[in-house]
């Protein structure tokens, strides 16, 4: 274990299921698919960012902050995941949110994530559109401190170093499961947005020398920016467990095409492929990150970017909540 001289607070439930499709590796004719169920990491309806958040929480404990400030979208599960882990410490909790979505079902500001996050008792700061949510992150940040808080910031997405240790963690976790079932697993797909999990697989792949690929599938519609955001990230963590902190250039792949016009905008595909996997095989994806990422892998699968003796772990990243705020788009015509 490389991860044990890390502080970490127990938040989630491990390891996740890491479990076989067979109707949809028999639909899509192509390789083995598997699912990692990191949707059922627990802490308010589970998702990815709860590893992210044992790390993340453990450090704002070491700093001794008794408030969390942090930032996203009006549907973020990391803002939403942040909450209940701040419920759970005790701790009071700022949520500055940004309408980042031109998407205007009346679900999308009152359901879902947004109605958990009061529900969690978190404080809801709603930006107007087009303010600078990471000015007025740190501006809230420091009129707390003036007050004689102690804040603690955490990133939008919870991705920084600290962050995607969660992830080196799942990588570890994913190899022992492997090992135990007796699978060779060739590729590991999964959406990535603020870059946190790409980077944090990526570095945790390389420390125990695992052949698994990992293929980000982009969903911010910039992709050539989020490069930038997993590779610096990437860095940090590998720089943080040791060994310098070097990685191949073809470790860091990100898919492109599956985004649609912008980060939240729905598309077609991932509409489909969201029904798909809802009726052959009762998984539940989102729209906004694993549907969009399950999009790009049965459009990859067509494309026979996989041969049919190899296996791909699907990574179900969670953000279910966010499927309620497009109640609108989900309605059977
Ligand atoms: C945050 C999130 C992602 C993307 O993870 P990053 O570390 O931000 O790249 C994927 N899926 C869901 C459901 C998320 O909430």
């Amino acid at each position: 274990m490389t991860l044990t001289r890390f502080p970490r607070v127990p938040l989630g439930h491990f390891p996740t299921p890491l479990e076989y499709l067979p109707r949809l590796t028999a639909q899509l004719g192509g390789p083995r698919i598997l699912v990692k169920r990191d949707d059922c990491t627990g802490l308010a309806l589970g998702g990815n960012k709860t590893r992210k958040l044992e790390f993340l929480m453990a450090e704002a404990a070491a700093q001794g902050a008794d408030t969390v400030l942090t930032t996203g979208g009006v549907q973020s599960n990391h803002v939403r995941q942040t909450a209940a882990a701040c419920a759970r410490a005790g701790l009071s909790c700022h949520l500055v949110l940004a309408r980042a979505v031109a998407w205007d079902d009346p679900a999308y500001e009152t359901s879902g994530n947004v109605q958990l996050d009061h529900l969690l008792g978190a404080q809801v700061h709603l930006l107007p559109p087009g303010t600078d949510r990471d000015g007025a992150l740190r501006r809230m940040a420091s009129a707390l401190k003036k007050s004689g808080r102690t804040p603690y910031v955490i990133p939008s997405g919870g991705s920084n170093a600290t962050g995607a240790l969660g992830y080196v963690a799942c990588a570890e976790e994913l190899e022992a499961q492997a090992d135990t079932d007796g699978e060779r697993i060739d590729y590991l797909v999964h959406a990535t947005g603020s870059g946190g999990t790409q980077a944090g697989l990526i570095a945790g792949f390389q420390a125990i020398a695992s052949q698994t690929g990992v293929l980000g599938v982009d969903i911010t519609a910039h992709a050539a920016d989020l490069r930038g955001k997993v590779s610096a990230i990437a860095k940090d963590t590998l720089a943080r467990l040791g060994g310098g902190d070097r990685f191949s250039k073809d470790a860091l792949q990100i898919v492109e095409g599956y985004a649609g016009g912008a980060y939240g905008m729905p598309t077609e595909e991932m509409r489909a492929a969201v029904r798909l996997v809802a009726r052959l095989e009762g998984l539940i994806l989102d729209p906004v990150y694993a549907g969009k990422a399950m999009a790009g892998l049965i459009d990859l699968v067509a494309k026979g970017r996989f041969k049919d003796d190899q296996t791909v772990v699907f990574l179900h990243t969670g953000g279910m909540p966010g499927l309620f705020a497009y109640n609108d788009y989900f309605q059977e015509k």
